[in-house]
């Protein structure tokens, strides 16, 4: 384990949990890559004194604008066709938080999210209301075709119907400061108008500077049932346990109670690293106390589903 130092940074990605191991191997080397290169990205921002909502927001807005992932450009489609995006950010030393739920033509719903917690009184804007936001703050739109277009460049190296990869982000910063932001399209074929837990501050996502920074993925109505960002969150600051110890505890949780099934990635208050899954498959990378980039499809804390 890498030496704690109050002026360390640290920094943890994912582009979500689940999927074959063939099909990972598929696109190892570039799912691998991105994420590097990304992890680089926040590096920088984070290394030179930034902030880690800024980091956060930063690589997510990269995992989405890349076509392997299940977020932005590369967001499944509902059973209407209709690309149907939800994202969340949260900044754990105001507690403030923004989220956005089934948005139709955002490019970057991860900075509509933070629009939200910046300029508005409200924590989660959904469908028209967000869009009206949206064209307000002038953010970037698109049209459905930017998301159609996305799967067929990617359909080589993921399976186009049941596609894993929801994406999101958790730091620390030189000030000890927290950021979580996640990022999705949901499930592939869900039913118009489905919200998973991904914009749902404390289910899929939170952060909070006593505790830890938190970002889910997986069957979303599994962590919305288990609330297990805020669980998370409650294990670090009441139970007083690290990255790891609380990532067991919330595993054994989502699975022994509740038979779910997913993953997420946690940095605490004093910048230690975990990742779990129950899945075979999780996209992730880190770098813990400013340290080396680690990035890995599978070897991470993982309780196998029963
Ligand atoms: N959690 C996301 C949702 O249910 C999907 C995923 O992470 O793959 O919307």
């Amino acid at each position: 384990m890498i030496k704690k130092s109050k002026e360390s940074f640290s920094l943890a990605i994912h582009g979500g949990a689940g999927g074959t191991i063939k099909k990972a191997r598929e696109s190892e080397t570039v799912v691998k890559q991105t994420l590097h290169d990304i992890l680089e990205r926040g590096r920088t921002i984070l290394a030179r004194g930034g902030s880690s909502i800024d980091a956060v927001t930063s690589c997510v807005g990269m995992l989405e604008d890349c076509p392997l992932f299940n977020a932005g450009y590369g967001a499944v489609s509902n059973s209407a066709g209709q690309y149907e995006l939800d994202a969340a950010i949260m900044d754990g030393k105001t507690l403030k938080a923004g989220a956005v739920a089934a948005v139709l033509n955002v490019k970057n719903p991860v900075d509509l999210a933070r629009l939200v917690m910046e300029k508005t009184p409200h924590i989660l804007l959904s469908g028209k209301g967000a869009i009206a936001f949206a064209k307000m703050q002038n953010v970037p739109m698109v049209t459905q075709k930017y998301f159609k277009d996305a799967q067929e460049k990617a359909s080589s190296l993921i399976d186009k119907n049941k596609k894993h990869g929801t994406v999101g982000a958790v730091a620390r910063d030189l000030k000890g400061n927290l950021a979580a932001a996640t990022s999705t399209g949901g499930w592939g074929a869900k039913m118009p108008g489905r919200i998973g837990d991904s914009p749902l501050i404390g289910a899929g996502n939170f952060a909070n500077n006593d505790s830890g920074a938190i970002s889910c993925t997986g069957i979303g109505e599994h962590f919305i049932r288990t609330v297990l960002a805020g669980y998370i969150g409650f294990l670090i600051e009441r139970e007083n346990m690290d990255a790891s110890e609380a990532a067991m505890a919330a595993l054994i949780r989502l699975t022994e109670k509740f038979k779910g099934e997913g993953g997420f990635i946690v940095v605490d208050k004093n910048g230690y690293i975990a990742a779990a899954q129950t899945t075979k498959i999780m996209r992730c990378g880190w770098i813990e106390h400013g340290g080396e980039i680690h990035v890995t499809l599978q070897e991470t804390l993982r309780i196998p589903k029963t």
